[in-house]
């Protein structure tokens, strides 16, 4: 008999679990609009041209494996964060920021969250209702305690602007508030920039933390300063903010795992003892980072060259969702004769759509047509091609109707 008799199955996750359920279906109509990651028009996965490049110039350079610092490679770290925050920004020519090479997206939250556990015991953090699955898995698991601000309203599958407001405002003061800094997952509704302003009143009012998850910097616009335009206007505000960036989706580096926590501070002080603590936390949950990411990142940012071809695929790769999503709008439009107003997929950003379709209606688009997608509703438009827009929409109206 085991000694783990007592270990309980866990269940598969949300978002992973359709993938797998995706990959057993032998219909051949089957399309996989489940996890978050860029397709081709193929529906095939793409390696970006300039991340290829890259490589080819670390193997010429030939360096070593030898371990990174627990903070991650220098030149990596200066380039995540002037490419978040704007390489002349004054907050980072004043030293008041910490950044870490963390493990992704993922990794650099877990590492802020244990940080907020550790030196904010009492704090509590908001996350958006709804908001990737992960953010409660995160804070759970670093036991901070967490509540829920209202955010899409199902009337106008939309922005709560005014339930967000109020939720902000009713948490008790110096709460951290978990903010999608743009393309928000799962709904793909970002604040306007007149709304992103109320936001930051509310959250200095209150003497909230800011906490941004830069999931996708580049992707949603197609352009690395529009995208970065929340952060940088709460930063200019003078306040302090996390910011947790993933080079997963906007490099397409998902298994490389790269990305950072940036701790912008009041002063170069703060900074250097934030960081310090930082490293501290990091140094026995895995000791230092992944390195090829980390040059890779760092090799494309830093040479001018291969920074504009990243920006001219990033571009490309925004430029297809966004045509696959017009697509979709078109089609629903005209094949849908109930009368229903799909605009709101229009208005939405990034690689979602949330569609308003519930748990069982959600559930048909799976068992009927084959269409894997999470259960709240929400496709991934980069699993979508032009050519399968038509197939979807029908799947859609019958799941609807
Ligand atoms: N945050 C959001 C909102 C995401 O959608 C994702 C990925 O889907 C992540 C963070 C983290 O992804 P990764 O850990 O691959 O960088």
């Amino acid at each position: 008999v085991s000694r783990f008799e007592g270990v309980t199955m866990a269940p598969p996750d949300p978002i992973l679990g359709v993938t797998e359920a995706f990959k057993a279906d032998t219909n051949e109509l089957k399309l996989n609009l489940g996890v978050g990651a860029y397709r081709t028009e193929e529906l095939q996965p793409y390696v970006l041209r300039v991340v290829k490049k890259a490589e080819t110039l670390l193997l010429e350079k030939g360096e070593n494996k030898e371990y990174l610092p627990i903070e991650g490679l220098a030149a990596f770290n200066k380039a995540t964060a002037e490419l978040l925050l704007g390489a002349d920004n004054p907050v980072i020519k004043e030293g008041r920021v910490a950044t870490v090479q963390g493990l992704s997206g993922t990794g650099s939250l877990r590492l802020a969250a244990a940080f907020i556990q550790r030196y904010f015991p009492e704090a509590k953090a908001l996350i958006s209702s709804p908001s990737w699955g992960n953010h409660k898995n995160i804070f759970n698991d670093a036991r901070v305690p967490w509540s829920e601000y209202r955010y899409y309203d199902p009337r106008t599958i939309g922005l709560d602007f005014e339930g967000m407001i109020a939720d902000v405002k009713a948490a008790p003061d110096g709460s951290f508030v978990l903010l999608h800094g743009c393309a928000h997952n799962p709904t793909g509704i970002d604040p306007t920039p007149e709304q992103w302003e109320k936001i930051a009143d509310v959250i200095q009012e209150k003497n909230h933390i800011p906490f941004f998850d830069v999931a996708y910097q580049g992707f949603a616009s197609g352009n690395l300063d529009t995208d970065a335009s929340s952060v940088r206007s709460f930063v200019s505000r003078g306040l302090e903010v996390l910011v947790a960036q993933s080079y997963s989706k906007n490099l397409g580096l998902y298994a490389e795992r790269i990305g950072a926590i940036n701790v912008v501070c009041a002063s170069p002080d703060a900074a250097t003892r934030v960081k310090s603590q930082l490293k501290r936390l990091a140094r026995p949950m895995y000791s230092n980072p992944p390195i090829h990411g980390a040059r890779i990142v760092a090799n494309v940012v830093g040479n001018p060259e291969l920074f504009n071809e990243w920006k001219a695929e990033m571009e490309l790769m925004a430029g297809r969702i966004k045509n696959v999503r017009q697509a979709l709008y078109d089609s629903l439009s005209e094949k849908d004769k109930s009368g229903k107003d799909w605009s709101f997929i229009l208005r939405q950003i990034g690689m979602f759509s949330f569609t308003g379709l519930n748990k069982v209606q959600s559930e048909n688009m799976t068992n009927k047509w084959h269409v894997y997608m999470t259960k709240d509703g929400r496709i991934s438009l980069a699993g979508l091609s032009l050519a399968k827009c038509e197939y979807l929409t029908d799947a859609i109206i019958d799941s609807f109707h």
